[in-house]
Protein backbone atom coordinates (compact mmCIF):
# COMPACT_ATOMS: atom_id res chain seq x y z
CA UNK A 1 0.00 0.00 0.00
CA UNK A 2 3.19 2.37 1.29
CA UNK A 3 4.73 1.79 -2.15
CA UNK A 4 1.79 2.20 -4.54
CA UNK A 5 1.07 5.48 -2.77
CA UNK A 6 4.99 6.31 -3.08
CA UNK A 7 5.09 5.31 -6.81
CA UNK A 8 2.53 7.84 -7.39
CA UNK A 9 4.76 10.55 -6.29
CA UNK A 10 6.55 13.60 -8.50
CA UNK A 11 9.95 11.65 -9.40
CA UNK A 12 11.40 14.93 -6.95
CA UNK A 13 10.00 12.99 -4.11
CA UNK A 14 11.73 9.88 -4.50
CA UNK A 15 15.29 11.36 -3.96
CA UNK A 16 17.09 9.50 -1.08
CA UNK A 17 16.34 12.97 1.03
CA UNK A 18 12.52 13.43 0.29
CA UNK A 19 11.72 10.04 0.00
CA UNK A 20 11.76 9.76 3.83
CA UNK A 21 9.81 12.39 4.23
CA UNK A 22 7.07 11.41 1.98
CA UNK A 23 6.83 8.21 3.42
CA UNK A 24 6.31 9.18 7.45
CA UNK A 25 3.49 11.71 5.38
CA UNK A 26 2.12 8.52 3.95
CA UNK A 27 2.30 6.68 7.41
CA UNK A 28 0.93 9.66 9.17
CA UNK A 29 -2.15 9.66 7.24
CA UNK A 30 -2.89 5.83 7.54
CA UNK A 31 -1.84 5.84 11.52
CA UNK A 32 -1.66 8.79 13.01
CA UNK A 33 -2.73 7.24 16.34
CA UNK A 34 0.68 5.72 16.32
CA UNK A 35 2.67 8.81 15.36
CA UNK A 36 1.14 10.12 18.79
CA UNK A 37 2.17 7.54 20.68
CA UNK A 38 5.47 7.60 19.83
CA UNK A 39 5.78 10.95 20.22
CA UNK A 40 4.09 10.96 23.68
CA UNK A 41 6.92 7.83 24.61
CA UNK A 42 9.60 10.37 23.29
CA UNK A 43 8.65 13.45 25.08
CA UNK A 44 8.49 10.84 28.22
CA UNK A 45 12.48 10.21 27.40
CA UNK A 46 13.47 14.33 27.77
CA UNK A 47 16.93 14.49 29.53
CA UNK A 48 20.09 16.18 29.76
CA UNK A 49 23.52 13.77 29.47
CA UNK A 50 26.98 15.01 30.02
CA UNK A 51 29.50 12.52 28.24
CA UNK A 52 33.11 13.20 29.14
CA UNK A 53 35.59 13.35 26.53
CA UNK A 54 39.25 13.55 26.06
CA UNK A 55 41.30 17.03 26.31
CA UNK A 56 39.41 18.22 29.11
CA UNK A 57 36.30 18.98 27.16
CA UNK A 58 33.28 17.80 27.60
CA UNK A 59 29.60 17.07 25.88
CA UNK A 60 26.30 18.44 27.62
CA UNK A 61 23.53 17.45 25.83
CA UNK A 62 19.65 17.47 25.91
CA UNK A 63 16.94 15.93 24.56
CA UNK A 64 13.70 17.94 24.24
CA UNK A 65 10.44 18.37 22.61
CA UNK A 66 11.76 19.84 18.75
CA UNK A 67 9.54 22.71 19.28
CA UNK A 68 11.80 23.99 22.30
CA UNK A 69 15.17 22.39 21.37
CA UNK A 70 14.89 24.60 17.68
CA UNK A 71 13.91 28.13 20.08
CA UNK A 72 16.12 27.45 22.55
CA UNK A 73 18.72 26.88 19.55
CA UNK A 74 17.54 29.74 17.34
CA UNK A 75 17.62 32.00 20.86
CA UNK A 76 21.68 31.07 21.52
CA UNK A 77 22.28 31.03 18.02
CA UNK A 78 20.93 35.03 17.60
CA UNK A 79 22.56 36.33 20.78
CA UNK A 80 25.86 34.83 19.01
CA UNK A 81 25.47 36.75 16.13
CA UNK A 82 24.71 39.88 17.86
CA UNK A 83 27.95 39.34 19.97
CA UNK A 84 30.18 38.75 16.84
CA UNK A 85 29.14 42.32 15.52
CA UNK A 86 31.61 43.59 18.03
CA UNK A 87 33.83 40.73 18.94
CA UNK A 88 36.06 39.22 16.13
CA UNK A 89 38.30 36.96 18.28
CA UNK A 90 35.49 33.97 18.60
CA UNK A 91 33.82 32.09 15.74
CA UNK A 92 30.55 31.40 15.88
CA UNK A 93 30.77 28.34 16.85
CA UNK A 94 32.59 28.93 20.09
CA UNK A 95 29.93 32.54 20.63
CA UNK A 96 27.39 29.71 20.85
CA UNK A 97 29.06 27.38 22.99
CA UNK A 98 30.29 30.89 25.86
CA UNK A 99 26.89 31.85 25.41
CA UNK A 100 25.16 28.76 25.94
CA UNK A 101 26.96 28.19 29.02
CA UNK A 102 26.33 31.47 30.19
CA UNK A 103 22.69 31.31 30.06
CA UNK A 104 23.05 28.24 31.97
CA UNK A 105 25.03 29.14 34.95
CA UNK A 106 22.82 32.46 35.28
CA UNK A 107 25.84 34.67 34.08
CA UNK A 108 25.12 37.94 31.79
CA UNK A 109 26.45 36.68 28.31
CA UNK A 110 26.61 40.82 27.60
CA UNK A 111 24.09 40.94 25.02
CA UNK A 112 20.43 40.71 25.03
CA UNK A 113 17.63 39.57 22.15
CA UNK A 114 14.07 40.06 21.69
CA UNK A 115 11.99 37.09 22.37
CA UNK A 116 11.08 36.96 18.87
CA UNK A 117 14.89 35.65 18.20
CA UNK A 118 13.56 32.30 19.57
CA UNK A 119 10.27 32.27 17.19
CA UNK A 120 9.55 28.78 15.99
CA UNK A 121 7.22 28.55 13.09
CA UNK A 122 3.77 25.67 13.31
CA UNK A 123 2.14 25.20 10.79
CA UNK A 124 -1.69 23.50 11.28
CA UNK A 125 -4.12 23.92 9.18
CA UNK A 126 -7.57 24.99 10.90
CA UNK A 127 -9.73 21.76 10.79
CA UNK A 128 -6.25 19.93 12.53
CA UNK A 129 -6.36 22.51 15.08
CA UNK A 130 -9.71 22.03 15.55
CA UNK A 131 -9.57 18.31 16.29
CA UNK A 132 -11.42 17.83 13.09
CA UNK A 133 -8.33 16.22 11.06
CA UNK A 134 -5.23 14.81 12.47
CA UNK A 135 -2.67 15.62 9.69
CA UNK A 136 -1.53 18.46 8.09
CA UNK A 137 0.85 19.92 10.96
CA UNK A 138 4.52 20.54 10.61
CA UNK A 139 7.11 22.61 12.33
CA UNK A 140 9.51 24.84 9.81
CA UNK A 141 12.57 23.24 9.63
CA UNK A 142 11.94 20.30 11.23
CA UNK A 143 9.15 18.97 9.60
CA UNK A 144 5.98 16.83 10.38
CA UNK A 145 4.39 16.54 13.71
CA UNK A 146 1.56 14.64 15.27
CA UNK A 147 -1.45 16.82 15.30
CA UNK A 148 -1.59 16.16 19.21
CA UNK A 149 1.76 17.49 20.08
CA UNK A 150 1.06 20.43 17.18
CA UNK A 151 -2.24 21.61 19.23
CA UNK A 152 -0.23 21.30 22.71
CA UNK A 153 2.65 23.91 21.67
CA UNK A 154 -0.65 26.37 20.25
CA UNK A 155 -2.37 26.01 23.44
CA UNK A 156 1.05 26.51 25.77
CA UNK A 157 0.74 29.49 27.53
CA UNK A 158 3.61 30.37 26.13
CA UNK A 159 3.06 30.29 22.76
CA UNK A 160 2.34 33.36 20.84
CA UNK A 161 0.51 32.73 17.25
CA UNK A 162 -0.31 34.66 14.30
CA UNK A 163 -2.67 33.42 11.41
CA UNK A 164 -1.47 33.29 8.26
CA UNK A 165 -4.88 32.60 5.59
CA UNK A 166 -3.55 30.00 2.98
CA UNK A 167 -5.79 29.70 -0.18
CA UNK A 168 -7.18 26.41 -0.04
CA UNK A 169 -6.94 24.98 -3.45
CA UNK A 170 -3.21 26.57 -3.72
CA UNK A 171 -2.03 25.64 0.45
CA UNK A 172 -0.01 29.30 -0.64
CA UNK A 173 -0.30 32.45 1.97
CA UNK A 174 -2.68 34.82 0.85
CA UNK A 175 -3.17 36.78 4.20
CA UNK A 176 -0.76 37.76 6.72
CA UNK A 177 -2.89 38.73 9.82
CA UNK A 178 -2.02 41.47 11.40
CA UNK A 179 -2.13 40.00 15.46
CA UNK A 180 -0.55 38.28 17.44
CA UNK A 181 -2.14 36.19 19.96
CA UNK A 182 -1.74 34.54 23.37
CA UNK A 183 -3.54 30.95 22.72
CA UNK A 184 -6.01 31.36 25.84
CA UNK A 185 -8.33 33.48 24.93
CA UNK A 186 -7.49 32.73 20.91
CA UNK A 187 -8.51 29.17 21.74
CA UNK A 188 -11.51 29.69 24.29
CA UNK A 189 -12.91 31.77 21.29
CA UNK A 190 -12.44 28.73 18.70
CA UNK A 191 -13.96 26.51 20.75
CA UNK A 192 -16.80 28.62 21.07
CA UNK A 193 -17.81 29.03 17.43
CA UNK A 194 -16.93 25.58 16.76
CA UNK A 195 -19.40 24.19 19.65
CA UNK A 196 -21.62 27.53 20.35
CA UNK A 197 -23.83 26.22 23.10
CA UNK A 198 -22.98 24.32 26.32
CA UNK A 199 -22.46 20.85 25.76
CA UNK A 200 -24.98 19.18 27.61
CA UNK A 201 -27.84 17.60 25.30
CA UNK A 202 -30.62 19.67 26.65
CA UNK A 203 -28.74 22.91 27.98
CA UNK A 204 -28.76 25.87 24.61
CA UNK A 205 -27.02 28.61 27.05
CA UNK A 206 -24.96 30.18 24.49
CA UNK A 207 -20.76 29.05 24.54
CA UNK A 208 -19.78 32.93 25.50
CA UNK A 209 -21.62 32.72 28.55
CA UNK A 210 -20.20 29.02 29.38
CA UNK A 211 -17.13 28.41 30.96
CA UNK A 212 -13.88 26.99 29.04
CA UNK A 213 -13.94 23.30 30.68
CA UNK A 214 -10.43 21.75 29.98
CA UNK A 215 -9.80 17.92 30.93
CA UNK A 216 -6.75 15.95 30.68
CA UNK A 217 -2.67 17.22 30.50
CA UNK A 218 -1.87 15.55 27.36
CA UNK A 219 1.35 14.54 28.19
CA UNK A 220 0.56 13.49 32.25
CA UNK A 221 -2.64 11.54 30.80
CA UNK A 222 -2.83 11.39 27.38
CA UNK A 223 -5.26 13.65 26.88
CA UNK A 224 -4.84 17.37 25.79
CA UNK A 225 -4.84 21.02 26.97
CA UNK A 226 -6.13 22.10 23.88
CA UNK A 227 -9.48 22.50 21.91
CA UNK A 228 -9.88 18.73 21.26
CA UNK A 229 -9.89 18.59 24.97
CA UNK A 230 -12.01 21.75 25.82
CA UNK A 231 -15.56 21.86 25.53
CA UNK A 232 -18.08 25.01 26.67
CA UNK A 233 -20.23 23.60 29.49
CA UNK A 234 -22.70 26.55 31.57
CA UNK A 235 -21.40 27.29 35.05
CA UNK A 236 -24.40 24.83 36.41
CA UNK A 237 -23.42 21.97 34.27
CA UNK A 238 -19.80 22.60 34.80
CA UNK A 239 -20.57 22.01 38.79
CA UNK A 240 -22.51 19.14 37.85
CA UNK A 241 -19.45 17.53 36.08
CA UNK A 242 -18.12 15.87 38.78
CA UNK A 243 -21.27 15.38 40.61
CA UNK A 244 -22.25 11.60 42.49
CA UNK A 245 -24.03 10.05 39.29
CA UNK A 246 -23.61 12.07 36.98
CA UNK A 247 -21.81 10.83 33.61
CA UNK A 248 -20.65 13.22 31.05
CA UNK A 249 -18.75 12.46 27.56
CA UNK A 250 -17.88 14.77 24.80
CA UNK A 251 -16.52 13.79 21.82
CA UNK A 252 -15.05 17.02 20.31
CA UNK A 253 -14.17 15.38 17.31
CA UNK A 254 -17.12 14.20 15.83
CA UNK A 255 -19.41 16.47 18.30
CA UNK A 256 -21.35 14.09 20.22
CA UNK A 257 -22.19 14.42 23.57
CA UNK A 258 -24.31 12.35 26.33
CA UNK A 259 -25.20 12.70 29.92
CA UNK A 260 -26.56 10.02 32.15
CA UNK A 261 -28.69 11.04 35.43
CA UNK A 262 -28.31 9.65 38.48
CA UNK A 263 -31.37 8.02 37.50
CA UNK A 264 -29.94 6.15 34.54
CA UNK A 265 -31.93 8.17 31.73
CA UNK A 266 -29.22 9.01 29.17
CA UNK A 267 -29.65 12.08 26.61
CA UNK A 268 -27.65 12.34 23.59
CA UNK A 269 -26.58 15.17 20.93
CA UNK A 270 -25.03 15.78 17.98
CA UNK A 271 -22.96 18.90 17.19
CA UNK A 272 -24.62 20.91 13.86
CA UNK A 273 -20.95 21.69 11.84
CA UNK A 274 -20.46 25.47 11.37
CA UNK A 275 -20.18 24.54 7.52
CA UNK A 276 -21.44 21.91 5.44
CA UNK A 277 -18.91 18.94 5.16
CA UNK A 278 -16.89 19.23 1.63
CA UNK A 279 -18.27 16.37 -0.73
CA UNK A 280 -15.78 13.67 -2.04
CA UNK A 281 -16.92 14.90 -5.07
CA UNK A 282 -15.95 18.46 -4.76
CA UNK A 283 -12.52 17.94 -3.58
CA UNK A 284 -9.81 15.76 -3.39
CA UNK A 285 -11.18 14.43 -0.15
CA UNK A 286 -10.97 10.79 -1.54
CA UNK A 287 -7.09 11.13 -2.98
CA UNK A 288 -4.93 11.45 0.43
CA UNK A 289 -1.81 12.70 -1.49
CA UNK A 290 0.23 14.78 0.65
CA UNK A 291 -0.53 18.85 -0.42
CA UNK A 292 3.18 20.02 -2.27
CA UNK A 293 4.87 21.84 0.87
ZN1 LIG B 1 -25.44 23.88 30.37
Amino acid sequence: MLEEKLARLSLTALQPRNMAWHASQIVKQVDPGAETAAARMAHEGRKVTLDHGVYAQSRLSADLPSDVASAAYARVDAMARKLRLGDSSRNLDQLRADVFADLLLGNDPGVQVPQSAAMVYLHMPIDTALSMSETGASIDGIGPVPAAYAREIMTNPKSIWRKILCDPTTGNPVDLGRSSYRPNSTIRKVVEVRDRMCVVPWCRRPARHCDFDHQKQWAKDGGSTSTNNAAPRCRKHHRLKNAPGWIHHYDPIHGTSSTTTPLGVTYTDKRETVLPPRSPETGNATDPEPPPF
